[in-house]
Parts: C-alpha cells; structure tokens; sequence
C-alpha cells in the first residue's frame, strides 16, 4: 500500500524544527529514521499532513559523557551506538541491546529516539532505559524539562511527551564496577521482535545482589519493571531458591497478553525462562567500570 500525500520540510536547526513543529500542530509528524514511521503511514494507521525530518539535525546527534551521566542525542542511529566506544564501556546494556534490534539495514537509520517515542511495547531500547533509570529529555518552544524513564511509558505506543515537544536526548548513569547487565529474549528469528525479553541492571557486593531491576518487554503495554522479583533477588546471592522465587513472583508481576505469538501463559513461561538465563549471563559478565 502507498502511504498518504503528505509535504515534506527539512529544517536545519532543532530551534526551526521546534517552531515548525509548534504552527504545524497535530497535522506534523516527526521523521527521524522513518523505520517504523513510514511503514505506519504506507499501512494508513497514521495520515499527517506534513513530514518535519529531524534525522540531520546536529544537536540532536553523539555520545557525550557529562558527569557522572551519558548524554545520548535522540537522532543517535542504533549503528552507531553499536560502535560507539563509550556506550561499550559506560552503558553496556544498551550495547548487548543493539544487536537484537531488527537488521543492520533499519539499525543504520532507526535512531534511540525514534524507539523511544515510537514506544513498541516489544522493543529493547524502551526496557533498557528503564532498566537504567535513565532521564528523557524533552524540548518544546516554551523550555525544557526531564522525564523519568519508568514515567515516559504511558501505555501501548505512547508515551508523556506532550504536543509540541520534541525527545532531544537521554541521560543515563555511568556504571559503576559493582554494576552488572544483561539482556536476553526469545524471537522466533534473529531481527525479530521479541516474543519475551528482559533487560536488567544489578549492583553487587561481591556475589549479593544489592540492587536490582529487571524489566521485561513483549509482555505487557509498555516496559514492565518486575517488582516482586527484583525483592526475591535482592538481599542475597542468585542461589537457585531465590531464582525459583522471583520466577514465581512473575505471576503476579505480569499479566500479560497473548498475541500472534502465542496465550498468556506461554509468555508467562517464556518470561520465566529469559530471567533466569539473564541472571546467569549477569552473574558471569566482567565488570564494566567506565
Ligand atoms: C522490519 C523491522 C524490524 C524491526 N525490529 C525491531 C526490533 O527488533 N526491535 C526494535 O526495538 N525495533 C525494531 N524496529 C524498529 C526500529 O528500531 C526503528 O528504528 C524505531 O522503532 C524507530 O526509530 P526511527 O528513528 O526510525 O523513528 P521514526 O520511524 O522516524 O519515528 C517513529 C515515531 O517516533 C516519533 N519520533 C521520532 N523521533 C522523535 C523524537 N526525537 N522526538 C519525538 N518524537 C520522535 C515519530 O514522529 C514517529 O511517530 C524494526 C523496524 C522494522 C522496519
């Protein structure tokens, strides 16, 4: 299917693209990799009238560490946080979740961005950031403000960025050598999303877990932070009865829906089965001081 008319406007700075953006109101769309975008507008779930391409815009691109935090531009592609040295060494969770998202031909042009606002309940970035307690940041005309990652999730394909603003960047703390991260999921083929996947960040003392917060996606509307597990986890090493607890706690941490992949309980399975290869993978990893 061909997707809608629409014009077309390539500003060239983030100031333009803001007051585009503002006169235009809920005619606009933002374009930022156009990988899920485009594909909405040729399905026809999505018929704006005019295309603001944010995808060459400087301000809104590189990894830069301020502080103790990593700022990442929301126009940084999937790729290039793949190879970015800083995000290998500083945010290793998002490093081990690039691989996993789609092929290299979409990774070259999706951006951080983009999934975050685009906000698929099944995709890796959306976990991560919550995972990592990361900030969002949002700038419209009038100012700019912080959004927590666990509040930026509002429900299925949304999210708290309010009309007008525009996701500039994230920050995310830098890891500590007492950090440790994984994420794993099941997808029926690699590029795939996943069926059931969760991304975590634990803080150790020598082997107990301190601190920990698995959040799992494709199991619920938005990223899940998995309470009552993290509480069985924590307090002790990952022996095989804590691991046997917080399994059981996903019962009442998850509801979630079936899908084309199968019922409630197969992802209630499958989730299960990706926490406890991601503890081991976490308890295994080297420490990652930046
Ligand atoms: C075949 C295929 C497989 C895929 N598999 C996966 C996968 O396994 N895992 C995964 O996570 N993703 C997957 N994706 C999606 C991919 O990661 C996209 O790159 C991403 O979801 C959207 O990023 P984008 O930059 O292309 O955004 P766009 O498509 O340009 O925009 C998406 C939405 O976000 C809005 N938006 C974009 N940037 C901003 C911003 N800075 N501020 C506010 N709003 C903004 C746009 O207006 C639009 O509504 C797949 C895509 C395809 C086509």
């Amino acid at each position: 299917m061909k997707a809608p008319r629409f014009s077309y406007v390539r500003p060239a700075s983030l100031t333009e693209a803001l007051n585009l953006l503002a006169e235009k109101g809920p005619e606009a769309r933002l374009l930022a990799g156009g990988q899920s975008l485009l594909a909405a507008l040729a399905f026809r779930l999505s018929d704006p009238q005019v295309l603001i391409d944010i995808s060459k815009l400087p301000e809104l691109t590189g990894v830069t560490r301020v502080g103790d935090k990593i700022r990442i531009g929301a126009g940084t592609t999937h790729s290039a946080l793949g190879r970015d040295a800083l995000i290998a060494s500083a945010v290793p969770l998002i490093a081990q979740a690039i691989p996993h998202i789609a092929h290299p031909a979409i990774r070259n042009r999706g951006t951080i961005g983009g999934s975050l606002a685009y906000a698929d309940p099944a995709a890796e970035l959306p976990a991560c950031v919550v995972a990592l307690e990361a900030d969002l940041v949002a700038r419209s005309k009038t100012g700019e403000r912080r959004i927590k990652a666990a509040d930026f999730f509002t429900g299925l394909f949304s999210t708290a960025l309010e009309p007008g603003e525009i996701l500039t960047a994230l920050e995310v703390p830098v890891a500590s050598a007492s950090d440790r991260c994984a994420l794993v999921e099941v997808a029926r083929r690699s590029g795939d999303y996943a069926m059931a996947g969760v991304a975590l960040k634990a803080t150790l003392a020598g082997d107990r877990i301190i601190a920990i917060r698995p959040v799992f996606f494709g199991l619920g509307d938005a990223p899940v932070l998995a309470h009552g597990a993290a509480q069985a986890l924590t307090g002790g090493p990952p022996t095989g009865e804590r691991i046997a607890a917080a399994k059981a706690a996903l019962a009442t941490d998850l509801d979630p829906p079936g899908d084309q992949h199968g019922g409630p309980e197969m992802k209630r399975h499958l989730a299960g089965v990706v926490l406890e290869r991601a503890i081991a993978r976490m308890t295994n990893s080297e420490a990652r001081a930046a």
